[in-house]
């Protein structure tokens, strides 16, 4: 493993539902301390800035630190731990998954609970369990034994999955790709910016709550105010079976993307120009993309103030919003390196010829 598949599966391993970043927030710390300056919103979102040579444009790169979990709802009589969900999730992909609870006196793991199918009446075989009839088992057999683990309502819920390297060693499974691939993308950005020169000052955002409606993202980039944002996410990958070339033609291993409209963002379109002629000038492949159904950062800070020039710069992921996702090496590396190549591009005219 080299050391850029090592900085993801730390980055990816470590747990930061909605509210709950702290971890991921230390990784990110720790890791640009010495480059940045480090400040934080008193939401939590990380604010670090790289200045170029120049004050001006504020260029911000943006990449949520939650992933999708749950949070303790109740226990029940019997020793069981109801929950909430933070963020989308689809009932299908819940049950007999593993999950850890983040308690005042330490880590549970526990199991969403399934019936076998041995007990099942023929109706109920062929129906979806509803995540408010979900449940999570860690083995406790009466209520007194999970007090005394300390678990309490409003306590955080992690996914648990475990970083693989797979087929060969181009494509990678974690959790939480959406988006920790985003902050490692920023990350990485200003770890390379900082071996050259740029016309700007960068600041990499690591923001938090996406999940639960873009949060983090509204109060940071009224810190910020920046003149310039691309948003760095995961993209839905739809190179498996069952996902029609309507829906989408997003797949592995077949470069960045970036996102020309989804629900709640139309991007700058001279950005997005620019960003096509730079991954023209690398002979870095780009797929074009749209969501329909979703949204990112983007929503908040497009249209922070007077207005952002923004667009979202994306690498695609297979099965995001479960347990686990697939993402391909290459891909990230390219959207690094036109990450960095746009960045460096972002000079004070090239900004105000933006708008
Ligand atoms: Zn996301």
């Amino acid at each position: 493993m080299d050391s850029r598949a090592q900085f993801l599966k730390q980055i990816t391993e470590a747990g930061g539902v909605p509210g709950y970043e702290g971890d991921v927030r230390a990784i990110i710390r720790e890791r640009l301390a010495g480059l940045t300056t480090i400040e934080q919103d008193k939401m939590g979102s990380l604010i670090c800035r790289k200045a170029g040579t120049s004050e001006s444009p504020r260029v911000m790169l943006a990449g949520h630190m939650d992933e999708i979990g749950f949070m303790v709802r109740q226990i029940t009589d019997k020793g069981f731990v109801k929950f909430v969900p933070l963020g989308g999730w689809w009932d299908q992909v819940l049950l007999a998954q593993h999950v850890i609870i983040k308690t005042s006196q330490g880590d549970v793991w526990g199991l969403l609970g399934a019936k076998p199918p041995h007990i099942l009446p023929a109706d109920e075989r062929n129906k979806v369990v509803e995540k408010k009839d979900m449940y999570i088992d860690v083995g406790a057999t009466s209520k007194a034994e999970i007090e005394a683990l300390g678990i309490r309502p409003g306590d955080p819920i992690i996914p648990v999955c475990d970083f693989r390297i797979l087929a060969g060693g181009q494509t990678y499974l974690s959790k939480a790709w959406d988006d920790r691939l985003g902050c490692a993308l920023f990350v990485e950005a200003i770890e390379e910016l900082a071996q050259s020169t740029h016309p700007n000052t960068v600041y990499g955002v690591g923001t938090v709550q996406e999940e639960v409606g873009v949060r983090g993202a509204t109060t940071s980039v009224r810190v910020v105010d920046p003149d310039v944002a691309i948003i760095l996410e995961v993209d839905i990958a739809g190179d498996v079976p069952g996902i029609k070339e309507e829906d989408s033609t997003i797949a592995l291993g077949q470069g960045p993307t970036l996102l020309v409209y989804d629900a709640r963002m139309i991007p700058n379109l001279a950005l997005r120009d620019l960003v096509i002629e730079t991954a023209q000038e690398l002979g870095i492949p780009l797929q074009l993309s749209l969501m329909t159904g979703g949204a990112t950062d983007g929503a908040a800070i497009h249209i922070h103030a007077v207005g952002v020039p923004t667009v979202v710069i994306g690498v695609p992921a297979r099965h995001i919003h479960s347990h686990a996702s697939i993402i391909h090496r290459q891909d990230y590396d390219q959207a690094l390196q036109l990450l960095v190549a746009v960045v460096t591009k972002l000079d004070a005219e090239t900004v105000r010829g933006l708008t």
